[in-house]
């Protein structure tokens, strides 16, 4: 969030502890792929904005060795599966359209939308349509594959990706957490979204609480209570407060989460923006005292240039 490197290390982890809480490792090969390097898999806390991150920046081949080799792709592409992710995932999209009337759209003429991160295409199939031209790009080969064959269309390379620019729709759903260069691929969405364009993505929100009751369980050699935890997938942890600071740095206008849209709307209309951002806030405080723990969030912002 802040540019300063003054940060202290706040959790440690083993390939061991990390694939005790994750089914779809398989330690061997993630011993392998992080072999001499296991004094990095870190949290760090910004001295300066209290950011937890992993310090270090990942080689290519450690990232492909834990992507493409650590990670049981099969147990991964059939959690896609799962109901309740696809319900989400249609939420996710009706709230984008309920966004796109609100700001004056009535129909579909050719609406360009990005899914930065497509994965296996849960995403992509789900807005694809009639008027609407949906763009994958995704660096994992194996997921591709498959997303190709499912007749979607994916870009190869960034090059390809900007080719297709601008566009209404830059989605990233479970992306932010994962990039190492953030400011690369922000930025990479200004440049593709039209002025007012949306960007939407799905982010772990971490509360403070949650967070410490993890450094305590890693300070006893015990794993983390949640998967998502994981520094070399995960080199970024996210709360309300650095969600707001970061679409802030990159002059992104914060809308809604997407609870706070569902009870907004009739305000919206009102152009009350007052209320919406208020809202916004109490939504996303009830959810830390109510839960106290790691949850999902969507955000909407609109791009001002
Ligand atoms: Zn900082």
């Amino acid at each position: 969030m802040c540019d300063s490197n003054d940060a202290d290390i706040i959790m440690r982890f083993t390939p061991e502890l990390l694939s005790a809480v994750n089914q779809i490792y398989t330690l061997w090969e993630l011993k392998n792929a992080v072999k001499g390097k296991e004094n990095l898999l870190t949290y760090s806390k910004c001295k300066r904005c209290k950011m937890i991150y992993c310090q270090n920046i990942w080689d290519d081949l450690t990232l492909r060795q834990v992507y493409q080799n650590s990670i049981d792709h099969a147990k991964s592409k059939d959690k896609i599966l799962s109901l309740q992710k696809r319900l989400e995932l249609t939420r996710f999209w009706n709230n984008i359209l309920r966004i796109l009337i609100l700001s004056g759209k009535k129909r579909f003429n050719g609406l360009k939308v990005i899914d930065y991160g497509c994965g296996w295409g849960d995403f992509s199939e789900l807005a694809q349509g009639f008027g609407v031209d949906v763009l994958g790009y995704d660096e994992d080969t194996i997921k591709i594959e498959f997303f190709k064959k499912r007749g979607l269309k994916v870009a190869t390379n960034i090059d390809e990706l900007k080719s297709f620019g601008p566009v209404d729709v830059f989605a990233m759903i479970s992306v932010l957490e994962h990039l190492q260069d953030v400011e690369y691929t922000l930025n990479l969405a200004k440049e593709l979204l039209r002025p007012n364009g949306l960007l939407v993505f799905f982010v772990m929100d971490f509360r403070s609480k949650y967070i410490n009751k993890n450094v305590k369980k890693l300070k006893n050699s015990l794993p983390a209570l949640t998967k998502i935890l994981n520094p070399v997938e995960h080199v970024n942890i996210y709360d309300y407060k650095s969600v707001r600071s970061t679409l802030k740095r990159y002059n992104f206008d914060f809308i809604s989460t997407g609870l706070a849209l569902n009870l907004t709307e009739p305000f919206l209309i009102r152009n009350s923006m007052f209320i919406l951002n208020t809202l916004n806030k109490i939504e996303w405080l009830s959810a830390r005292i109510i839960t106290g723990k790691g949850l999902g969030i969507s955000v909407y912002a609109l791009n001002q240039k």
